[in-house]
């Protein structure tokens, strides 16, 4: 329970409840919800009509852009949202990976790799807040369907790509009406279709036009619901995405068995940073052959990975990646033939115009109506921890460089 003396008021008061006793909290004690749009780039707020996040822009906090992690993918960004940890830390280094400790394989369409917590490493914001007495509801957020430091968020479901988008701010709605000891103080919602419509069509397409606003549209609904749930005022809210999109087209093709014999070596990763795993004596030979052709991407073993990219130090970093230009596709004359490359793609460098993804915020604890530097999503933890009032884990991320933010 985050405030027994609220709850212990409400009742004894019979007729106060918990949602007029968290009107007069101090900062640290408002809810908090973290909502990601999926593939959200961060000029998609100029370029497409949104005006429900442009009514939260005037409200709160619009940072110019937010700087993902290294690799520009889904769970590794969320989850290092969630922990505040690069990925050679979270040990989330992909959305594809290898564990040669275990021999085992993750990917998101491999439900028990997804559910299993040893694939996790570092404190996800919920179980910081559970383990500080604050129940959670991390909804469809990568890595809440896994048991992580041994038990689940209060409120988790197992991810539902199609439940409505409605149904799920119905969720949040329904959270914030509990007045009992299990009502959650950190809450999250998860839209993918934007995401979806940038690889199908391209991020500058009427597709993606038509996903904005839809998602747009349920924000608009949220806030009206909160409005009618008396909450509006009361509610701490951060707007993320997990990073860009680029276009991607026939001519920007990267042809792996051009560069050295496929059957030398298994490809965990085909995506813009390509992960690639030699046999046996085979490295020198593969490193030595995509050198000589290095052109639109860059090789490294995995000992010249820069260490900025909170990346190289992981045991699932295989022994040479490819870190490939924006807008290009690696893929090879087998996979190449029958299919289209068109539409658009991200997990390129973190540093990519193209892959800057969203931060909005508004709340009683955020400063009204001002624009902020851009900054590191692996700031959001410690962000997150002092809007709650709780104690951070160790992690890679600094309050300085968003507390600016706050009141
Ligand atoms: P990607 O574009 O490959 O980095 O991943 C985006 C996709 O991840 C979305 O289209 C979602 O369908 C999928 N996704 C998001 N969250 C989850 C989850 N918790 N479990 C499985 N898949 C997910
Ligand atoms: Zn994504
Ligand atoms: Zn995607």
């Amino acid at each position: 329970m985050k405030n027994p003396f609220c709850l212990i008021l409400s009742v004894l008061l019979l007729s106060a409840s918990m949602t007029s006793c968290n009107r007069d909290e101090s900062s640290g004690q408002n809810k908090l919800l973290l909502v990601s749009i999926d593939g959200f780039r961060a000029d998609y707020f100029d370029l497409y009509e949104t005006p429900n996040l442009d009514y939260i822009a005037e409200n709160g906090v619009l940072a110019d852009y937010m700087i993902p992690v290294f690799p520009t993918k889904t769970f590794p960004n969320h989850y290092s949202i969630a922990t505040g940890l690069f990925v050679e830390n979270s040990g989330i280094i992909s959305n594809n990976m290898y564990d040669p400790e275990t021999d085992r394989y993750y990917s998101l369409g491999n439900r028990e790799s997804v559910q299993d917590a040893s694939w996790y490493s570092g404190e996800p914001i919920w179980v910081t807040a559970e383990k500080q007495g604050i129940p959670s509801a991390p909804l469809f957020w990568p890595g809440s369907e896994a048991p992580i430091g041994g038990s689940y968020a209060t409120y988790w479901s197992p991810y539902d790509d199609d439940l409505p988008y409605s149904a799920r701010v119905d969720s949040v709605i329904n959270w914030l009406q509990i007045e009992d000891e299990t009502a959650p103080g950190f809450m999250t919602l998860y839209f993918s279709k934007v995401d979806s419509y940038g690889h199908w069509y391209g991020p500058e397409s009427d597709s993606v036009a038509t996903a904005v606003q839809e998602v747009d549209q349920q924000i608009g609904y949220l806030l009206n619901e909160l409005g009618r749930i008396n909450y509006r005022e009361q509610l701490n809210m951060i707007f993320v995405s997990d990073h860009g999109m680029i276009e991607i087209s026939e001519d920007k093709i990267i042809r792996l068995d051009e560069l050295f014999n496929l059957e030398d070596a298994e490809i965990i990763d085909w995506a813009p940073v390509t992960k690639i795993r030699p046999d046996d004596g085979k490295t020198d030979e593969i490193y030595r052959n995509l050198k000589e052709s290095e052109r639109n991407y860059t090789v490294y073993r995995k000992s010249d990975i820069p260490q900025e990219y909170g990346y190289k130090n992981h045991l699932r970093v295989p022994e040479i990646i490819l870190v490939v230009s924006p807008g290009y596709t690696v893929t090879s004359s087998e996979r190449l033939a029958g299919s289209e490359i068109t539409g658009g793609n991200h997990g390129y460098l973190h540093t990519a115009p193209e892959m800057r993804s969203l931060f909005l915020a508004m709340g009683p604890d955020i400063k009204r109506g001002i624009k902020s530097p851009p900054f590191q999503n692996i700031h959001l933890y410690e962000l997150m921890a002092k809007l709650m009032n709780i104690e951070p884990s160790p992690n890679d991320g600094k309050l300085d460089s968003v507390k600016h933010i706050l009141n």
